[in-house]
């Protein structure tokens, strides 16, 4: 790849001023599948510098302008995706088929849904009808470090540079370190699309180096963070100092409430769910709740469907999961199966280990635990792997209770054929997201968690408003 070891800075491909070699590992072999650099303190200047020098005039731009600008992200987006698809997959280790669909289809599922956000958008109006000498205005934060994770790359990238770029912010971009390649075409997009230099910065790094520089940098203005909560409070910290906006996506433990009358395919696809992308997803439903009646029938149902869940290589053609993104991963979810059985919950299928067949590569056995109770390391703690934990409920009182208790808030699930108790047990969920019955959320609905899930909001209107300031001004001059 031609710019891996550069750095995209002030509209140019830059060699790095401090960089040190780092090996982008491909997960399914173990082996290198490029060099990157990682910069140091004089690249997070330089990217901030060129950023804070393009935000005065690109505040300005017009609207008009700007939707311009992401028609024709959105159509060079669409041309490279496939290309896109497959460096994720290199990179992180989701099936090429999966990759070039889900992976890479969620960068123009966004943009697609923040042009339409952006044509609703408004940025002044009046206070309200009768005062119109109070003026509202909106507008951009200014230089925005925009940090995301390696498990949905275009996902995360787009949700947060497509609306710093909508309201007329500019940025740097440190994606992670483990998933740089698709981010470096990402850039190569911008580039080629005409964004104006400096607006849009790439600088690859480290959570220790890039990442606290960005956090802490007195020119920095806010911080967009998706990732662990152990990084989202490390963050947190370091941004304080400047007292920078601080928008956190977390992880996540959901709970899927299925009861006596749900749906015949409801475990199937409640473990279909939990193990897409290899387990590697915030919102994935990895405490499955069964109503007693259905329990026995549903720990039968879900030990088949893991084990006709087939794990191959992430470059092989078909449907099937990959491996996890890194030896610390592997090692992670290894420690937290382990954990389940000498806790005591029943071991279903699975365990520890690589499944048969597959001696090198990060690759887990599709696993099932059930007879958990919350109090496992495997009830509580986000696992990140193929690792589904079963618990039985007698009530719906009991089971609204045990998905509440947790540190998380990302998303909760509910099968039932009742319409009624659909609405009643959503309103008492203590997540930002509910899904009722496998049904996804609108384009444009509001992506974002509750208690340590974080507290941004990504995604649509509430996407864009996040990286605006509201300003109030009186004794408008009306017309
Ligand atoms: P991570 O927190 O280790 O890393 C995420 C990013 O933060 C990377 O770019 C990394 O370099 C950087 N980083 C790490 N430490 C940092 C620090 N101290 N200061 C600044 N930056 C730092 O997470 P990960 O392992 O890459 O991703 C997995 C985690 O992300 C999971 O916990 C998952 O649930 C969470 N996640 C949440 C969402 C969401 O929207 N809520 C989405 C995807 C992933």
């Amino acid at each position: 790849m031609e710019n891996a070891r550069n750095f995209y800075i002030n509209g140019n491909w830059v060699a790095p001023l401090e960089g040190r070699d780092f090996d982008v590992i491909n997960p399914s072999t173990e082996e290198a599948a490029a060099t990157i650099s990682l910069g140091g303190q004089a690249d997070t200047d330089a990217a901030v510098a060129a950023a804070k020098a393009a935000f005065p005039k690109w505040r300005l731009s017009s609207k008009a302008e700007r939707l311009e600008l992401l028609e024709s992200i959105l159509d060079i987006y669409t041309r490279r995706s496939d290309e896109i698809g497959a460096a994720i997959s290199m990179e992180m280790g989701a099936p090429i088929d999966m990759s070039k669909t889900q992976q890479s289809g969620t960068g123009s599922f966004h943009l697609n849904a923040f042009i339409q956000s952006l044509k609703e958008s408004e940025f002044e109006t009046p206070l309200r009808a009768g005062a119109e000498d109070t003026r509202i205005i909106q507008e951009p934060i200014g230089v925005c470090a925009l940090i995301t994770p390696w498990n949905w790359p275009m996902n995360q990238i787009t949700l947060k540079v497509i609306p710093a770029l909508a309201t007329g912010c500019t940025m740097i971009l440190k994606p992670s370190e483990q998933s740089p390649l698709s981010a470096i075409l990402f850039s190569e997009i911008m580039h080629e699309a005409g964004v104006p230099a400096g607006v849009y910065n790439l600088v690859n790094g480290d959570g220790p180096g890039v990442g606290s520089q960005l956090s802490a940098h007195k020119d920095v203005d806010m911080v967009s963070f998706t990732g662990s909560t152990r990084a989202g409070r490390a963050i947190t910290i370091a941004a304080a100092e400047t007292i920078k906006r601080v928008s956190l996506e977390l992880g996540g433990k959901g709970a899927n409430l299925v009861f006596a009358d749900a749906d015949e395919k409801a475990i199937k696809q409640g473990i279909a769910r939990c193990f897409n992308n290899t387990g590697q997803s915030c919102n994935a439903p990895t405490r499955m709740l069964v109503e007693r009646s259905r329990y026995d029938e549903a720990v039968e149902q879900a030990k088949e469907a893991a084990e006709a869940t087939a794990v191959n290589s992430a470059s092989k053609e078909g449907r099937h999961i990959g491996p996890l993104v890194s030896q610390m991963q592997y090692d992670k979810v290894q420690d937290l199966i382990q954990k389940g059985i000498d806790e005591g919950a029943r071991l279903v299928t699975g365990g520890v280990g690589r499944p048969d067949g597959l001696n090198r590569g990060f690759y887990v056995r599709p696993t099932v635990f059930a007879d958990c109770n919350n109090d496992m390391n495997i009830m509580r703690e986000e696992i990140f792997g193929p690792v589904l934990s079963m618990m039985p409920f007698d009530s719906e009182e009991e089971a609204i209770a045990i998905a509440n208790d947790t540190d998380y808030g990302l998303t909760n699930y509910i099968q039932t054929t009742d319409p009624e108790r659909a609405r009643r047990v959503s309103r008492l969920l203590r997540s930002g997201m509910v899904d009722i019955n496998g049904k996804g959320r609108g384009a444009g609905a509001p992506f974002g968690g509750m208690k340590q899930s974080g507290n941004g909001r990504e995604g649509g209107k509430w996407g864009i408003e996040e990286f605006l300031e509201v300003r109030a001004i009186g004794g408008w001059p009306v017309e």
